[in-house]
């Protein structure tokens, strides 16, 4: 059941039939039309110039092959994806995946997100997503690489500092940036710093890039605990995944003074009432490269792994959901709310399905949506080409005080917007408003 403003339900009907068969993209532009109602009947201009249609459909979108050759001598084809989204507020700006989950409609879903992010951040970025349907694990370095440059090899014509600027989502990190910008630079004989973020330090990376998403995460549900005079200090945090995001979540939990006691994979669980030993799972994951069910071999006592199930059975007062879309469901949130959780915040994107949200708002938690609360990577990335811009390479101590900076103002941004809009701590409401408002603003300005 969805509660769209009548105005908005031809155009909801269109972009259904538009994209027949791409759930997830439904879901996220269900979301942001559900909260767009209150906008048109305050700013009924903004219906004019079929401007939201627009926003609801990507400026281009990209799709192509990528023939690679795998260790056996085997030719593999995988197909890549591309979709610029929205270039308003700036350049295309937006991760690749790289799993085998990855269609044209969960690319859409995640570039739609990114437009609203992106703005959030206020700094000048507009949303695209790409990736591909390559499955990364159980291949070898030299696979993940050949890959990486037959999709550089057709991608880059496509991309350019001020055309398009990729980064890393899930399988795509550190290596990955590095053998596709290593591509793009053989191909094109530019070194052109600013055309990926997300990459190594001495090649034009930013410090605190890779804990960003995670640090800001923690950033965002940090405010919101102020707004009730709470904070992590001695709190219970379970945070799904065991990646990029969960890593420096955890870390920035255990600065914060929280205890984290479960992270997961796609395979299940692990409890550890200790607290997690984050540097365990760092070698586990970042260097072995292996399954989370092996810190419960490594590590003994006082810990237990769980093959499947689901990790929000868990009791705690802080869920950060870090994992993929639609992880947590509306039983998995009923579960939370009767174990008592206070906030919830998205380190992944969309990772609560429509029914959960409800179930948290409902019982007055505090929740923070993706497209805020994980807002701190692709922010750094807009520091990153800053850098790059001005050849430049910041302190670690600078650049995390600009994404604190960037989070709060972030945070508070949300929740003036939805106060504005008659829904005090709707942070949905306020992140899918304040991102629309900016980037209608632009492409007001700029006409059809
Ligand atoms: N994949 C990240 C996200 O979902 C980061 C994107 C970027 O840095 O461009 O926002």
């Amino acid at each position: 059941m969805t509660k769209i403003d009548e105005k908005l339900e031809p155009m909801l009907a269109e972009v259904l039939r538009r994209n027949a068969g791409e759930t997830e993209f439904h879901q996220a532009v269900i979301e942001v039309l559900e909260s767009l109602g209150r906008v048109i009947a305050k700013k009924p201009y903004y219906a004019d110039h079929a401007l939201i249609e627009r926003l609801c459909e990507p400026e281009r979108q990209i799709i192509f092959r990528v023939p690679w050759v795998d260790d056996q001598g085997q030719v593999q084809i995988n197909r890549g994806f591309r979709v610029q989204f929205n270039s308003a507020l700036g350049p295309y700006k937006g991760g690749l995946r790289f799993h085998p989950s990855v269609n044209l409609g969960i690319i859409k879903f995640l570039g739609f997100e990114q437009i609203f992010k992106n703005a959030l951040t206020g700094l000048p970025i507009g949303g695209g997503k790409g990736g591909s349907d390559f499955n990364p694990r159980g291949r070898s370095d030299g696979e993940v690489m050949r890959f990486c440059q037959s999709f550089m090899t057709e991608l880059q014509r496509h991309l350019g500092e001020y055309t398009d600027v990729p980064a890393g989502d899930i399988g795509v990190g550190g290596r990955e940036i590095g053998y596709l910008f290593g591509q793009f630079k053989r191909l094109t004989n530019r070194y052109e710093a600013g055309v990926l973020t997300g990459k190594g330090l001495v090649y034009g990376g930013s410090r605190a890039r890779t804990e960003a998403t995670g640090f800001g995460a923690t950033y965002f549900v940090s405010s919101m605990l102020a707004t009730k005079g709470m904070d992590f200090e001695g709190r219970k945090c379970v945070v799904s995944g065991s990646g990029n995001v969960a890593i420096y979540t955890i870390e920035k939990i255990r600065q914060f003074g929280g205890i984290v006691i479960a992270c997961s994979d796609s395979n299940g669980y692990i409890v550890d009432e200790n607290g997690i030993d984050l540097d365990l799972v760092k070698e586990i994951k970042e260097i072995r490269r292996e399954r989370i069910s092996q810190y419960a071999r490594s590590k003994g006592n006082g810990t237990h792994y769980i093959e499947g199930g689901s990790i929000w059975d868990v009791p705690c007062d802080v869920a950060m959901p870090s994992a993929t879309q639609n992880e947590l469901t509306g039983k998995d949130a009923r579960a939370l709310v009767n174990n008592g959780v206070v906030a919830v915040g998205e380190g992944a994107n969309m990772p609560c399905t429509p029914d959960a949200v409800r179930v948290f708002q409902g019982a007055g938690v505090l929740f923070g949506p993706g497209k805020a609360a994980n807002a701190g990577g692709v922010a750094t990335s807009a520091l990153e080409m800053q850098q790059n811009a001005s050849r430049d390479s910041w302190s670690f101590e600078k650049t995390e005080e600009r994404l604190a900076a960037i989070m709060r103002n972030i945070h508070d941004t949300c929740a003036e917007t939805a106060e504005e809009y008659g829904a005090p701590g709707d942070y949905v409401l306020g992140a899918n408003i304040a991102g629309f408002e900016r980037v209608a603003a632009a492409m007001t300005a700029f006409g059809v």
